[in-house]
């Protein structure tokens, strides 16, 4: 990791420095602990997912959803990037599968879709965007949403899509004992804004490492792991999905947030009071009504870049502030 990298721990800097002009992607990679190797790596995804989502946004222009296709295109580029627990490079069950969740939200008309504990589905994004728009259901699970997905033509099935070494070897470790079972970071968002104000929130996981089957967390559980309203704004959730739940994160830290304090407060609250009362390392990326953006985390690490219409891209690995 380099230094002027690291130099940045304080994201809230940089995001206060950007100005509230519309037009936005801001993506995270997630809160927890980087492994040393893959930091460097995160950095750059996430910048680099930023600057698709932000492409595709400017791309689309006035279209009514510019705003989703930004997200997709931010978190299709995280989940094909093996660095990230997410898609390719998703960490394995106790009984060394994979089980993937994702979900998303519209602000325009509140519609949301969502899929969780979906087996070897390379990109969930695609599979929640489906769920959203062509079911009338709001969250398809296990062998019912890989059957929805095949009737429909969307998503990707196959282990070997989501292998990876890295994977493989946590799993060992955590098998054997080797390594505790913390929470490793990686799983992957995006919100995007349109200039209109229009808001798309997405998230997609692997989950956490040695889960057990079945066991699924905040990504696809609308109001605590997304949120996405036109009044409100929109948010993501990152960490230990368990800690975020009981507190229908998202939900919460919009709410505060529009209660006057702001999104990057709410988010410092939120984070702290929920790492207070639990121990868990989470984190919470949100953007308000008004184009303002916020970033907290209480966990060593979290990865996330910024990427505005007619400014540079900002992005870091932030350490435990
Ligand atoms: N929140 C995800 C979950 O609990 C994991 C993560 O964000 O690292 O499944």
């Amino acid at each position: 990791m380099n230094r002027s990298t690291k130099a940045s721990a304080s994201g809230r800097e940089a995001l206060a420095r950007a100005e509230n002009s519309r037009g936005l992607v801001l993506v995270h990679g997630g809160a927890g602990t980087n492994a040393f190797e893959l930091q460097e790596a995160a950095v750059a995804g996430t910048r680099r997912a930023a600057a698709l989502g932000l492409a595709r946004l400017v791309e689309l222009g006035d279209s009514e959803d510019a705003c989703v296709e930004a997200v997709i295109a931010a978190v299709r580029s995280l989940e094909d990037d093996p660095a990230f627990n997410a898609g390719r490079g998703a960490c394995m069950t106790a009984l060394g599968e994979f089980e993937v969740d994702a979900g998303i939200m519209r602000s325009r008309d509140r519609q949301t879709g969502a899929v969780a504990s979906v087996r070897e589905l390379a990109n969930a994004c695609e599979l929640a965007r489906a769920v959203m728009e062509r079911s009338d259901h709001a969250l398809l699970v296990g062998d019912g949403a890989q059957r929805f997905g095949e009737a429909c033509g969307v998503g990707r099935f196959g282990r070997e899509l989501l292998w990876t070494d890295k994977a493989q070897q946590r799993f060992e470790q955590a098998r054997s004992g080797q390594t505790p079972i913390d929470n490793r970071a990686d799983t992957v968002g995006a919100i995007a804004m349109d200039r209109r104000g229009h808001l798309c929130a997405l998230g997609s996981t692997g989950g956490v490492l040695f889960k057990l089957p079945g066991r699924v967390g905040d990504t696809p559980l609308i109001g605590a792991g997304f949120y996405a309203d036109a009044t409100l704004g929109a948010a993501l959730g990152t960490g230990v999905g368990e800690a975020i739940m009981g507190r229908v994160g998202c939900y919460e830290l919009l709410r505060r947030a529009a209660s006057g304090v702001g999104v990057q407060a709410a988010a410092e609250q939120l984070c702290q009071e929920i790492h207070r009362d639990t121990g868990a390392a989470v984190g919470f990326i949100a953007v308000g009504r008004d184009g303002t953006v916020g970033m907290a985390h209480c966990s060593a690490h979290m990865s996330w870049a910024l990427a505005r219409e007619g400014h540079e891209i900002t992005g870091a690995l932030t350490v435990d502030p």
